[in-house]
């Protein structure tokens, strides 16, 4: 067996493929039925990945052609990039939510398209990054053009309806938060779902304000979090590390988290006043600053935390200098 392949019941085949960041590999599956193979989320577009895809499919016997549905849960470049590639060697249609697709043209599609770098450099700016730091994550996103081309032709599906591989139904839902648009896949029968990174195991799913999704990213998760709850879930397959078997128990830790971290950060604005990135730093040090890539995520997630507390009145904001200053209203 190939150490990046790990088999699942009903010869369900889990793909480890690498990711050239932190995370270090995206989970992507292969589902067979009568019709083929359907892959979920298929990975980030490196030389390594591709390398990797033609290694397995090798091992497994499976030609590209009888790869027959590509379903991407949601339009982060670790998930969706090499999904346009798929198509082209398989001509398998590429399903995804149409406001998932939308955000990755905005991430990545023509230059009309496409205003999302600009736009979190200067969120980022207004919320105190220094400018050599905004250089910096700006030479980062430039580096994922090339990871998520060719884009595919995409074909929509939409929460509330169902999509059906592995000779099973599977109904979607809508996993906002992480990713607008995400969708996960539950089959009831089974009690399986597919979650995307709705639900991690050992790590906790980014929750980021973004450009055009400023409202309050936290919040939708922390609902939605609430109602994948109520689905009764004996394994959950997600997008990173390892299946889950204590879904309910796993949703009620990041719940716990995300509380911990807006008690932090409100003990933090009650100490003092700072912009976003003053409390990035205090939250996850500043030795973020020599990684350009995870600095961003923790920026953006610091706004998520700091725009959920100012929505409920905790902390207010105001401007100074160009930059917007966070504190507590009781000083
Ligand atoms: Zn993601």
């Amino acid at each position: 067996m190939l150490s990046a392949v790990t088999e699942l019941h009903h010869n369900w085949k889990l793909v480890k493929v690498p990711l050239p960041f932190s995370l270090k590999w995206v989970n992507s599956y292969i589902i067979p039925d009568s019709s083929g193979y359907t892959i979920i989320d298929p990975g980030l577009r490196t030389d390594e990945a591709i390398g990797l895809w033609e290694k397995v499919l090798e091992y497994l016997n499976i030609e590209w052609h009888e790869i027959k549905k590509i379903i991407v849960t949601h339009q982060h470049p670790d998930h969706y990039g090499l999904a346009g590639f798929m198509q082209e060697r398989s001509a398998a249609p590429v399903f995804m939510s149409s406001r998932a697709h939308q955000y990755a043209r905005r991430l990545w599609g023509t230059e009309a398209e496409s205003d999302y770098n600009d736009a979190l450099l200067a969120l980022f700016a207004k919320h105190g990054m220094p400018q050599h730091l905004l250089q910096a994550i700006d030479e980062n996103l430039g580096e994922f053009r090339s990871r998520v081309l060719p884009h595919p032709e995409v074909t929509y599906i939409q929460a509330g309806d169902t999509i059906a591989f592995g000779d099973r139904q599977w109904l979607l839902i809508d996993a906002p938060g992480h990713a607008f648009g995400q969708l996960c896949l539950f089959n009831e029968k089974e009690q399986i779902m597919f979650c995307g990174d709705q639900v991690l195991d050992r790590i906790t799913p980014n929750i980021s304000i973004v450009p055009g999704e400023e409202q309050d990213p936290l919040h939708c998760f922390l609902t939605s979090l609430e109602q994948l709850k109520q689905y009764k879930v004996r394994l959950a397959l997600p997008g990173h590390r390892d299946p889950i078997v204590n879904f309910a128990e796993r949703i009620e830790q990041l719940q716990q988290h995300h509380a911990r971290r807006l008690d932090k950060m409100l003990e933090q604005l009650q100490a003092g006043s700072y912009t976003a990135f003053e409390c990035c730093e205090l939250s996850f040090g500043s030795h973020l600053r020599q990684n350009a890539h995870n600095l961003r995520f923790a920026m953006a997630e610091t706004l998520a935390h700091l725009v959920y507390l100012e929505i409920r009145k905790e902390i207010v904001s105001e401007l100074s200098d160009e930059q917007i200053i966070y504190y507590t209203s009781v000083k």
